[in-house]
């Protein structure tokens, strides 16, 4: 990416790989989000319980006061838990007025995750929106079509350098997601080993279906349910992988991906 230097480095470190409910309450996997590093830029996406302890543990730290942007993709608590924690880290308690929070809509609002005091903290707070670019620093992202999901969600695509990635969050599975996520790189969450009617996450074959119309250079499965946990989530992988012929792995807590 332009501006970013060479020698700098770029990665994304998983900070947790849990998914909806009783993996993260249980805290089976952890459930601190995503860190995306991309020179001197630092970017969390959606820190969920435990987001701060996962931060200040990791060796070398991640140090959320050195924070350039914060992003929810929605308001869900696996998601958002440790969001308002997190700006007050990032402002260092409010005293320096810096850095960027990008959510929905209904992140703020009558009923909001971003506390009225923590949302008066940051530089800027923006609601995002459908097709729309941002730009934190270094980091530039766009963001996706709103997801199949019971509460206002979107995913990003962004670039590590050349490699383009895609974030997708939570959703039920439709076709328009083959088109806007067709990237070098997919994090896909997968909540359920086979998919549930009702439950708007996709399941293994779902993930599955996305990656082969896709075939992105590699895809990384996170957000595990209980039963993609039993089912042990790199073995599945491993058995997409063999059956498509593109690298698919499982992320675990602590994984980093360099680019
Ligand atoms: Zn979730
Ligand atoms: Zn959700």
């Amino acid at each position: 990416m332009a501006g970013v230097n060479k020698n700098k480095s770029m990665f994304i470190k998983f900070l947790g790989t849990a998914g909806a409910r009783f993996v993260t309450f249980r805290q089976l996997r952890a459930s601190g989000g995503i860190w995306i590093c991309l020179g001197d830029t630092n970017v969390l996406v959606d820190p969920g319980p435990g987001s701060i302890v996962r931060c200040l543990e990791c060796l070398p730290k991640m140090d959320p006061e050195k924070l350039d942007a914060l992003i929810l993709t929605h308001r869900h608590l696996d998601h958002a838990n440790d969001i308002n924690i997190m700006i007050e880290s990032m402002t260092c308690g409010g005293s320096c007025r810096k850095g960027a929070v990008f959510c929905p809509s209904d992140c703020l609002g009558d009923h909001p995750v971003i506390l009225p005091h923590a949302a008066r903290l940051p530089g800027r707070v923006q609601v995002i929106k459908p097709g729309r670019k941002y730009k934190a620093g270094d980091f530039a992202f766009t963001v996706s079509a709103r997801h199949l999901h019971p509460c206002e969600t979107y995913g990003l695509k962004f670039n590590m350098g050349k490699v383009t990635v895609g974030l997708v969050s939570d959703t039920r599975y439709f076709d328009g997601l083959a088109d806007f996520y067709r990237t070098d790189v997919i994090i896909l969450p997968v909540v359920f080993r086979r998919a549930r009617q009702g439950i708007d996450h996709m399941s293994l074959e779902d993930a599955s279906e996305l990656i082969g119309r896709i075939r992105p250079k590699k895809a990384v499965l996170t957000h595990f349910g209980m039963d993609m946990l039993k089912a042990r989530p790199s073995c599945q992988a491993k058995r997409i992988s063999e059956r498509l012929g593109v690298e698919v792995i499982a992320a675990h807590d602590g994984m980093r991906l360099d680019f």
